[in-house]
């Protein structure tokens, strides 16, 4: 199959041509002549999968079909992304895809000045990009009229909802036409986001192109168990150890990711962090430093990370498991893109068993533990499996008898398999910890 067999204009198979494109990806495929046939889609597509051209690129022929005719302050496509970095990755890929069409395209969120987006947008503009609160601010402020609206997009809807924007969608779905086409994205389908698209999809097309929730089979996947404490020092190891070029790192708090960049800077390693707190304009630099390769590392927390599309990034790691099961699959789907192989290693601590046991239960994997010769953990990390079982603490093991006869000691499950059991098995009892505490610690 080629892109000319889905029915694309010249100047999109040109611009397709011009980016290398040469075979449809499986969500392309289907999601292509839908779209042009004026369907609604519900497309369960992970980051990696080019679902962004999989709705990009129909809509644009459908738009340039049509003939531009945009009113001023109007949109007549809008894509809904749940952050900046998001919208404008795919803003970028919109443009380039649009790159030999009459077409205008543009991206519009917060945390920058709302007055050059509003002279912006007068004229008017054909395919518009926007994360939720900053599109209800322009057209609360009557910068945007949504009246001749014919395409909504909802991209990584299930982030949306993760991030709370579930009352901004409802809010936005009020300004709608109700004459439109709809089309969502999700890597997952839980429950919110299936009765969000019974609400805003009419008999929707379904597309999945991969099973759900099952992560990117080209990224191979393993965990090192560890104390918590000594996370900084084992990932300084494992990345000398393998030579470690080009790295995603994920924390799981904005502090995180601070303190860890400061301890790499410290040691002299070349690396700088991504996070909510920071400034827009500060977020973007950190990033294109990175592609570029001006920057080794960079450490980001789940929200900033989101929409970063780098190719070929070989290695991701989660130093902190994430809360939200979801989310691994979303940080692992920055490697392996493409049909490229990568890999991503997680540092996990005895805290974090629940979170691993949620994401195999999710990825229906077990995770191949790799032990780090000098970082065993004194506070073992419990078995767990993709059935959801965590294997509980053992009881504290008896002193063996003096003779040295019947003494049981039943540590066999504390042993993760591949790797060696200790000669003399640490009888320090697991210390119980609050599952998804993330917050501080209470002092004793
Ligand atoms: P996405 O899932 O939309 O974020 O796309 C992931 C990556 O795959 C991006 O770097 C796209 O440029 C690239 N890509 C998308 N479609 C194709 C294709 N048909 N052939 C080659 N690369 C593609």
């Amino acid at each position: 199959m080629t892109f000319a067999t889905l029915g694309l204009i010249e100047p999109l198979l040109r611009a397709l041509e011009t980016l290398g494109y040469q075979t449809p990806t499986p969500v392309q495929a289907q999601a292509i002549p839908a779209v042009l046939a004026g369907r609604d889609l519900m497309a369960a597509a992970q980051t990696g999968t080019g679902k962004t051209a999989g709705f990009a690129v129909p809509l644009l022929q459908l738009l340039t079909m049509e003939g531009p005719k945009v009113a001023a302050n109007s949109a007549r496509a809008l894509i809904l992304c749940p952050t900046r970095e998001l919208a404008e990755q795919v803003h970028a890929s919109v443009a380039e895809y649009a790159q030999n069409l009459p077409l205008t395209t543009y991206a519009v969120y917060g945390g920058v000045s709302i007055n050059p987006q509003m002279m912006k947008l007068r004229k008017g503009v054909d395919i518009l990009v926007a994360t939720p609160g900053r599109l209800i601010d322009l057209f609360r402020q009557n910068a945007l009229k949504l009246n001749q609206l014919q395409t909504l997009v909802l991209d990584e809807a299930d982030r949306m909802l993760d991030l709370g924007f579930s009352e901004e969608l409802a809010n936005i779905y009020r300004m709608l036409p109700k004459k439109r086409q709809t089309l969502l994205f999700s890597a997952t389908f839980s429950d919110e986001i299936r009765t969000l698209a019974g609400q805003m999809l009419n008999d929707p097309l379904s597309i999945e192109v991969s099973p759900r929730n099952v992560a990117a089979n080209t990224v191979k996947q393993w965990v090192v168990p560890v104390d918590k404490k000594r996370k900084p020092e084992l990932f300084v190891h494992l990345m000398r150890k393998g030579r470690w070029k080009q790295v995603l790192v994920f924390a799981k708090t904005r502090n995180g990711v601070d303190a860890l960049v400061d301890k790499l800077q410290g040691l002299g390693i070349n690396a700088d962090g991504i996070h909510g707190d920071k400034p827009q304009a500060t977020r973007q630099r950190a990033l294109d430093r990175f592609k570029s390769s001006e920057v080794q590392i960079l450490v980001a927390t789940d929200v900033a990370a989101r929409g970063l599309d780098i190719e070929d990034l070989p290695l991701v790691v989660n130093f902190d498991l994430p809360i939200v099961a979801e989310d691994y699959i979303h940080r692992i789907g920055r490697t392996g893109r493409a049909g490229n192989t990568g890999e991503a290693i997680s540092l996990v601590c005895a805290d974090e068993v629940n979170m691993l046991s949620a994401i195999e239960m999710l990825t229906r994997q077990t995770l191949t533990r790799k032990m780090e010769p000098d970082f065993e953990p004194e506070h073992r990390v419990p078995d767990t499996d993709a059935s959801g079982q965590v294997v509980k603490k053992p009881k504290k093991p008896k002193k063996p008898k003096a003779s040295g006869g019947g003494g049981k000691r039943n540590l066999g499950k504390w042993v993760d398999s591949g790797e060696v059991a200790p000669s003399e098995p640490s009888i320090k009892p697991v210390r119980k910890v609050p599952v998804f505490n993330t917050g501080p610690r209470k002092k004793k």
